[in-house]
């Protein structure tokens, strides 16, 4: 049996602070990193800040006080070298492979030779993150994808990579099941995995067909949220927690990614209502509201 005794996460935003208070939850030491905000008087305001709202988020906290006791906040420039202490280092930064690369080229030189390191991207193929990468880095690094909130999507997406060493992808899927309680799936590196795949194709018809042209949310969930099984949110709740500026970005990775005539394709509406809620900052939760919430 797997047992990490520090684990790291390196993006203090929507799921790098939703991982870490998981983590914390279930008594584990985590430290969180970010980076150092142009002109921050304090140098861990992300991961601080990150830590504040896990603790008082609302319905209930994502996080207990004594949780928030194992979180280490701190910054990828001061403190780098700390992940040399732990056995899992969890990447939770932006969509951007070419910035992921760099960070990982960075945590390659003082991580610990047989620590894991796993991405939480939700669309970008593992070859592509480790392209350039040393080898020692390609065994220790796998995809973990876990869905938004952490605490309470019991899914988490598994992709190892040709080169990954089956003890330490083991090690990973044994301790997120124990002790995180996720049911883990693995997933071949394929584009959206299988939960986006299937998932933006669907509640992309959902938007496109059923909202732009006129129906309420409401009535929309009431047939393809919850009994499609998405448990209370429904579909439209659910983009108003993951952050609709996140949907133009994942459908255009997809669209880029998928053959022609994949079902994908042909599910791809004008969403002319979702680009003007953006433009509005009305991106769901993190904005100032979504479909159902005004923040
Ligand atoms: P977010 O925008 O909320 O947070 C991203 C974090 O990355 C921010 O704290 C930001 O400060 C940090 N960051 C920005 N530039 C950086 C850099 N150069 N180096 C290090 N950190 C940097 O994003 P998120 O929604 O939490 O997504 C994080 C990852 O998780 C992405 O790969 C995303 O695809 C994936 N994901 C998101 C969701 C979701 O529902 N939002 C679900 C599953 C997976």
């Amino acid at each position: 049996m797997a047992e990490f005794g520090k684990v790291a996460v390196i993006g203090a935003g929507v799921m790098g602070a939703g991982i870490a208070a998981h983590v914390a939850n279930a008594g584990v030491p985590v430290l969180l990193l970010d980076i150092v905000p142009d002109g921050a008087d304090n140098r861990n305001t992300l991961a601080d800040t990150a830590v504040a709202r896990m603790k008082k988020a609302d319905p209930a906290p994502f996080m207990s006080p004594r949780a928030a006791k194992l979180v280490e906040t701190g910054n990828l420039e001061d403190d780098l070298d700390k992940l040399g202490e732990v056995d899992w280092i969890i990447e939770a930064i932006v969509e951007r492979s070419d910035i992921k690369r760099d960070l990982y080229a960075k945590i390659d030189g003082v991580r610990r030779p047989d620590a894991a390191v796993s991405s939480n991207t939700s669309t970008i193929p593992l070859a592509t993150l480790t392209d350039g990468l040393s080898d020692a880095f390609r065994r220790a690094f796998m995809i973990t994808h876990f869905f938004n909130p952490p605490r309470y999507m019991r899914l988490m997406e598994l992709v190892t990579g040709p080169a990954t060493e089956p003890e330490i992808a083991a090690k990973v899927a044994d301790f997120a099941d124990r002790r995180l309680g996720k049911s883990v799936i693995t997933a071949k590196d394929s584009p959206g995995f299988i939960a986006n795949r299937l998932g933006v194709t669907w509640i992309q018809l959902a938007v496109g067909q059923a909202v732009e042209q006129g129906l309420t949310v409401e009535e929309a969930d009431a047939v393809i949220g919850r009994p499609f099984g998405i448990p209370k949110t429904g579909v439209f709740g659910l983009l108003d927690l993951v952050g609709l500026d996140l949907m133009p970005h994942v459908g255009a990775s997809l669209a880029a990614a998928l053959p022609e005539g994949d079902a994908f394709h042909t599910s791809r509406r004008e969403l002319p209502l979702v680009e003007r809620m953006i433009a509005e900052g009305y991106t769901g939760r993190k904005g100032k509201g979504g479909f159902y919430r005004l923040n």
